[in-house]
């Protein structure tokens, strides 16, 4: 099993390396070469599988030049006693036909921890193979999750470094200090001046800046990266839209005409996932996808034009304030016959007006396969509220985003399908938007916050939210954008 990218489809190279490289040279997105289908006897085999075994079968599948006991090594290294529940991605059942897939249980309270457990062994694994004893320089631009979960992932793991950009007025205060309080030798942390698509483009340039990597190269280093750009990221997260289904077979249902996929949506990686389930042979039928005020995928499922020139907003689901959805690229060079060259200048139209409009075959496939919808932030309390009174269901901000989109389409379309929800974050990671939704004036103090929720509501407030009480702050770094590539190299301590 090799991989392309997504803009020149004459790039081929092993998992091992996509999984090192993280983002091929010229810009594009490592896909595999062909998606691997799952049998009826697959998925009676999977079905009778614990969740690590399970991420070992689809695993196994993407990554060619793995071992069997390297692939076992990094699905037990990262499911086995790392998480709350037995179950890293159990269903809970809200009511009727609706599922929620609950993606929160991991060390980060948020479902980044599905893939960015594994991917340090995926990681150092494709290292060991592939980059001949260099060091990884990991760089995570992040809107708030995925820099806390990846420092979790790789504190400590030799042979890496791993350093953060968080936009600085763009993430909730617990997000803040999870990350501004890592432990960990090979940690840094930088805020920066301006939104997670600075941090992200930030992230990118010095990605595919041939100085920057030659000055690496020089140094004994690699760049790679833990975003979702990265096929490391994106395999792990196919694993719980497969055990999904195993789950609800197991649990006497048998969604016979397929069942629905809801997604709390920004860089677009999650909701790829479950199209590539799909595509494996999973019957996912309508794929939601579930935008908060930044609704830019919203309007271009209507309309076929990605348009990225709009206001942006800071919302009460920060984890989706992105306008620009990297992992859309995969998704386009799939529905478009992985066309590489289309793929290329709609990203160069990206970059270069921030817009592009996709021909009406690509539009028509996308009619097919999606439902996308918004909610603002008014909608979205009211949610938290109105799920909590008649489910007795607490959820976060941006499960309830995709929980009011859920039971929009289904008003629109009549469509009673089974559905599974995915709930991406733990409501006490945004403890102070949950109880004000609630009809509760939250405390200055993120910590009382936390008590008055679990008060008020009766539930426990995960582990790792009590850990950080009083506990040290080690970072308090800001990075302009443009600077980024210095903050870099003085870390590195390169020239
Ligand atoms: C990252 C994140 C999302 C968005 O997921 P994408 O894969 O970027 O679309 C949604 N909710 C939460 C809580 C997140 O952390």
């Amino acid at each position: 099993m090799n991989y392309i990218s997504t803009r020149d489809s004459s790039i081929k190279v092993s998992a091992a390396s996509a999984i090192a490289k993280g983002i091929s040279t010229e810009g594009g997105l490592f896909v595999p070469e062909s998606i691997p289908a799952l049998t009826s006897e697959d998925f009676s085999v999977l079905c009778k599988m614990d969740y690590p075994a399970r991420a070992s079968f689809i695993l196994g599948k993407f990554l060619g030049d793995f071992t069997a006991e390297e692939v076992d090594h990094c699905t037990n290294g990262a499911y086995k006693g790392t998480f709350d529940n037995e179950k890293p991605a159990p269903l809970y059942n809200l009511y009727g036909d609706v599922d929620i897939l609950e993606l929160w249980h991991g060390p980060t309270c948020a479902f980044k921890d599905l893939a960015l457990q594994i991917l340090p062994f995926l990681l150092t694994t494709s290292a060991s193979k592939v980059s001949g004893g260099k060091k990884t320089v990991i760089l995570v631009a992040t809107s708030g999750d995925t820099g806390k979960a990846a420092l979790e992932g790789f504190k400590d793991v030799d042979g890496t470094e791993i350093m953060v950009f968080y936009p600085s007025e763009g993430v909730s205060p617990m997000q803040k200090l999870q990350m501004d309080t890592q432990e960990g030798k090979n940690v840094s942390v930088y805020a920066i001046k301006g939104n997670f698509d600075d941090a992200q483009s930030g992230v990118k340039r010095i990605f595919t800046d041939p100085e920057m990597g030659e000055k690496l190269k020089e140094n004994n280093m690699l760049f790679s990266s833990a975003n979702s750009i990265n096929w490391g990221r994106l395999a792990p997260q196919i694993v719980y839209y497969v055990s999904a289904y195993c789950d609800l077979l197991n649990g006497g249902k048998n969604p016979e005409n397929g069942f629905n996929v809801t997604v709390p949506t920004g860089n677009f990686g999650n909701i790829l996932a479950a199209y590539y389930a799909k595509l494996m042979g999973v019957p996912v039928a309508k794929l939601i996808c579930a935008s908060n005020a930044n609704k830019v995928l919203t309007d271009f499922l209507e309309t076929g034009v990605y348009d990225r020139n709009r206001s942006f907003f800071t919302t009460i689901s920060p984890s989706m304030d992105i306008l620009i959805s990297s992992n859309l690229e995969r998704m386009l060079f799939e529905i478009s016959n992985r066309d590489d060259k289309k793929t290329s200048q709609w990203q160069k139209a990206l970059k270069d007006e921030g817009k592009y409009q996709v021909d009406a075959d690509v539009k028509a496939k996308l009619d097919d396969l999606f439902y996308g919808g918004f909610c603002d932030d008014e909608k979205t309390k009211e949610t938290i509220k109105a799920v909590y009174d008649k489910y007795g269901y607490l959820c976060d901000t941006h499960t309830a985003v995709a929980i009011a989109v859920y039971e929009e389409y289904k008003a629109k379309t009549g469509d009673e399908r089974p559905a599974v929800i995915a709930s991406t974050a733990s409501p006490y990671k945004f403890a102070a938007s949950v109880l004000d939704a609630l009809g509760e004036k939250p405390s200055n103090d993120e910590f009382e916050t936390v008590e008055q929720l679990s008060k008020l509501t009766k539930t426990t407030p995960p582990a790792p939210i009590n850990a950080l009480r009083g506990k040290e702050v080690r970072f308090n770094n800001i990075c302009e954008p443009e600077n980024m590539a210095d903050a870099v190299l003085e870390y590195l301590n390169i020239k």
